[in-house]
Order: structure tokens, then C-alpha cells, then sequence
């Protein structure tokens, strides 16, 4: 028997959804293409059965803070998050770094004359983090609870995107923290769409931390997916849907996928002009990923830097800047941005002595076919010299390669579309609201969709909320 509810896709948005429509009493029913659920929150042995690499997303500091994952309650479903004492770090050549702990009376203490700076721009923002989360998580139709939260945010905003922020600090390693946290954004630098998206991650920095899942990302998947057998899921892997009209039996369908991919399966039943638009929406740069087996910790040239959670390597604000700037034109700059995950040094399940997973990924051109591995070796190298010599496997996951491994990545951007201003505004078609269709009974949850990409299950609880209608207030309790 068909479900009531197909979702199709079992990332963190598609499995959010389906739990939350289950807890409402509705029979659901998850299609997933892979063999394995979870998407961009997957974890694998790679090289040796005994270590095991987080394939997409490692950091959780939108996990720690969304709405919905607090609703859900990760801890009470066995999923640990492992705060680091540095959330991220940014090593600049000549033995120094820029550390952004936790603790924001450290970071600023670290930063010297630029402390009082840092804690002017971000701590009033960790001070209301709960609701100001709320507002850049949101889906843009609703007020802020509290007015005076959304007023601490464009003057800030406005002095990132216009790249006043180089003229507020004196020393290099503020600018170089915020850099780094900005060039999550795969774009223009510096923009509107990625100020906010800094805001966002560089304050959570210092309110929920930036977490790793003890045992690796995939426990964030499981956690869900039991939560959604236990209230009768049912989930098919291996099971690609390549017509909408395969799902005809259920009244409603949730849609974990790309604008791509939504053109690919119902191409012919969408109304010229959402469809015109799905077909303008743009992708942006691509990722390539290098994991690595390794024998020790990075051997960073600044020790202090191993304590990070995420690493991002690059150099200067200008040199990062100029890199994704170079990448967005679609050069092929020898200096790269390249974001740095070694687990192991908050989390030892993930390995063994001896055997470490690390993984880095740099930006790329959007369908960029090249294996990188030299270039985000040699970048680390900079910064950890000794580091190749550690290194006992690796293997490329090619932009190329990312989207065959998950067609929400087209040609390898991982944030499943273009983060600018017009595609933050109406993502990912301009409408009142955009997780709806105009197909009865379809919706839409990926990262292409309101509040944009990352492991925080809110585009899943957005579409939810528009299939349940006053309903949702009574699953959440
Ligand atoms: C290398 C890398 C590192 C990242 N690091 C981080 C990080 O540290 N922190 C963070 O928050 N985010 C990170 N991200 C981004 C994050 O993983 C994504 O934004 C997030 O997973 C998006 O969730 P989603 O549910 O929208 O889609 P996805 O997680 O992409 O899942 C979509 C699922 O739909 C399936 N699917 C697609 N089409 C079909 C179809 N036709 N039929 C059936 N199934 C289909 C796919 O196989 C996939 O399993 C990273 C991504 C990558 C690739």
C-alpha cells in the first residue's frame, strides 16, 4: 500500500520532514536514491574498517542551534556533540594563528587590541543567539520575536558585505578568522549573502559551539531515521525516483532534492513559468574533497590550531578573498581557500592510533573534473610542515565526483545552489512560500530551499509546517 506521504531524499531536510509528518499520524514513506540514508550527513570506513570518515558534513554548529534539532533533541536520541575549545581556526604564515575559542573573553584576550573590536561585532549576537538563530534560520515570512534582535544586524551586515571589516581590525588575524568563516559561502566575496551567512556561523562560535557528532555524522541520520520507523516510517534505499508521477498515490510529496533534479522528474508538469524559473536558478562553484588516512595529528606549525574543530587555511582576508574571487571567474588560482576537518582530535572513536581520518576540501569551478589532492596537500603543508609525510592513503572525491555521489550537488556545489542575495531572498523560486509548489500536494525541502544549505533540518521543518498547516503546533508539543 502507498503511503500518505512520499518524501523523496534522506538528508537531514528529507528526514526531517518525514519525522515530523509522522509524529502528526501520517503513514510516510522515504525513496532514497543511495544505498546508504543521510545524504550530506554520511559516514564511511574509506581505506581501513576500523576508521571512519565523515564524507560531507563534519562541523555542526547549525545542528547544535537549529529549531528543529532542539525540538528533536539529538542528546535524548544518543547523538553526542563534542564541542572543541576552539571552534575554528586560521594559521597565517610566520608561525601565527587566529583562534576563535568558545570562550569569547579568550578569543578577544588572543586577538589583543582587536579584542574589543571582535566583542563589539559578535557579542551582542551571542548574547541573543537563540532568537537571532531563529531569524537566520527562518524562512523569511515571519517577524523576528524580538525587533531589536533583527536591529543588530544590518550595520554589521552592511560593514562585511562592503569590506569595511579590513579597516575595523589592525592586526591580520581577526579579518583572516572572519574570512575564512565567510568563504563557507561559496561566492563573490565580500557579499550580503555571505555576511549573513558569517554572522550566523562566526556568533555561534561563541553561544552553541561548533560541534562534531561522537562516531561521525552518520549518527545524526540513524538518530532520525529510528525516531522515524519508531512513529511507522518506512525507508527504501536504492530506490531512485525518476518521475513524480511514480509517487501518484500519495497525497502529499516531499521533494529533499535539487531544482535539477525536481526538472528532471516532472519537468512536463510544472506551469511554464515556475518552470522557466527553476531553469534560471544558478549553481554556484564547485568542491572537491580529499580524504586522507593519516598516521599522526596535523603537525601544525601552531600547535594551539589542533584543538580546532575546523581548520580554514588560505592566509590573509585579501589572499582568501582573492582565491574564491579567482574561483568564481573560473580561474584556477595556485592559492587556495582549503577548509581542513581532523575529527580525531576531539572525537578517538573515529580511528585508531596510528590511523586518523582528516579530510579537506578546497572550492573549485563549478564541474571542475580535476583531482586537487596536490593543491590541499601543499596548502596544509604550508601551514603543517611534515604533514605529507603522515599521510598512508588518500583518495579525491573530484567536484565531478560529488555529484554522481549526490545529485543535489550539481557539478559539485554543495550548498545545492548559488548563495546570493536574490537566491537567499526567493530560494529557490521567488513566492510567498517557496516550499511550496504549484503541483497540489508538492513540496520542496532541500538546501534549495529556505534557510539554504547545511545540516539543520529546517528546510524539512518549513515544508512540514506548509503540509500540516495549524497541525504543527500540535506535533511540536
Ligand atoms: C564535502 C561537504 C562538506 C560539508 N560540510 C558541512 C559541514 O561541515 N556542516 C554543515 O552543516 N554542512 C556541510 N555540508 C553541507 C550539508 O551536507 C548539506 O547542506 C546538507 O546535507 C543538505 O541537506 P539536504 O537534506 O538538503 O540534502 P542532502 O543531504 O544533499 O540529501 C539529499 C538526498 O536526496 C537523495 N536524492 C536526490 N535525488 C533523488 C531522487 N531522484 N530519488 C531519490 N533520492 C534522491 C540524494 O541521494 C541524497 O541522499 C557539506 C557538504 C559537503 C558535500
Amino acid at each position: 500500500m502507498s503511503a500518505e506521504v512520499s518524501v523523496v531524499g534522506s538528508g537531514p531536510n528529507g528526514l526531517a520532514a518525514a519525522v515530523l509528518l509522522a509524529r502528526a499520524g501520517r503513514s510516510v514513506e522515504v525513496h532514497e536514491a543511495a544505498v546508504v540514508i543521510g545524504g550530506g550527513t554520511r559516514t564511511a570506513p574509506l581505506f581501513d574498517d576500523d576508521v571512519r570518515h565523515d564524507i560531507c558534513a563534519t562541523g555542526h554548529p547549525m545542528a547544535a542551534a537549529s529549531p528543529f534539532f532542539r525540538w528533536f533533541g539529538l542528546a535524548a536520541h544518543g547523538v553526542e556533540l563534542l564541542r572543541p575549545e576552539i571552534a575554528y581556526a586560521h594559521p597565517l604564515d610566520g608561525g601565527r594563528a587566529g583562534l576563535a575559542y568558545e570562550d569569547l573573553d579568550r578569543t578577544c584576550d588572543a586577538l589583543g587590541a582587536d579584542g574589543p573590536r571582535w566583542r563589539r561585532l559578535l557579542g551582542p549576537l551571542a548574547e541573543r543567539s537563540q532568537d537571532l538563530t531563529e531569524l537566520l534560520l527562518g524562512d523569511l515570512r515571519h517577524p523576528p520575536h524580538d525587533p531589536r534582535v533583527a536591529a543588530l544586524l544590518p550595520a554589521r551586515m552592511a560593514m562585511l558585505a562592503s569590506g569595511l571589516d579590513r579597516r575595523l581590525f589592525t592586526g591580520a588575524e581577526a579579518p583572516a578568522l572572519l574570512s575564512g568563516v565567510s568563504a563557507h559561502v561559496m561566492g563573490r566575496q565580500p557579499s550580503p549573502a555571505a555576511a549573513g551567512a558569517t554572522l550566523l556561523l562566526a556568533h555561534l562560535a561563541h553561544a552553541t559551539g561548533w560541534p562534531i557528532a561522537r562516531g561521525g555524522s552518520q549518527t545524526i541520520t540513524e538518530a532520525l531515521a529510528a525516531d522515524l520507523r519508531a512513529h511507522g516510517g518506512r525507508i527504501h534505499t536504492g530506490s531512485r525516483v525518476t518521475d513524480l508521477r511514480q509517487l501518484a498515490k500519495s497525497r502529499t510529496v516531499i521533494l529533499d532534492i535539487a531544482p535539477r533534479g525536481f526538472l528532471d522528474i516532472a519537468r512536463d508538469l510544472l506551469p511554464p513559468r515556475y518552470r522557466k524559473a527553476l531553469e534560471s536558478y544558478r549553481y554556484g562553484p564547485g568542491a572537491a574533497k580529499v580524504d586522507f588516512l593519516v598516521s599522526e595529528p596535523v603537525p601544525w606549525s601552531v600547535p594551539e590550531v589542533g584543538k580546532a574543530g575546523t581548520v580554514h587555511l588560505g592566509g590573509t582576508r585579501d589572499a582568501v578573498y582573492a582565491a574564491e574571487n579567482a574561483i568564481v571567474r573560473g580561474e584556477d588560482p595556485d592559492d587556495r581557500f582549503v577548509l581542513v576537518s581532523d575529527p580525531m582530535a576531539l572525537d578517538p572513536s573515529r580511528g585508531l592510533p596510528g590511523k586518523r581520518p582528516v579530510w579537506a576540501y578546497c572550492h573549485v569551478p563549478n564541474g571542475d573534473p580535476r583531482d586537487v589532492t596536490d593543491v590541499v596537500r601543499r596548502q596544509i603543508e604550508r601551514f603543517a610542515p611534515g604533514f605529507s609525510d603522515t599521510i598512508l592513503a588518500s583518495r579525491c572525491l573530484r567536484a565531478t565526483e560529488l555529484e554522481a555521489y549526490n545529485a543535489n550537488y550539481p557539478g559539485g556545489d554543495v550548498a545545492t545552489g548559488a548563495v546570493n542575495l536574490r537566491q537567499v531572498l526567493g530560494r529557490p523560486v521567488p513566492r510567498w512560500n517557496t516550499h511550496r509548489t504549484p503541483l497540489g500536494g508538492v513540496f520542496l525541502c532541500s538546501a534549495a530551499t529556505a534557510p539554504g544549505p547545511g545540516v539543520h533540518g529546517m528546510g524539512g521543518w518549513y515544508a512540514a509546517k506548509a503540509v500540516l498547516g495549524k497541525d504543527f503546533r500540535r506535533v511540536l508539543g
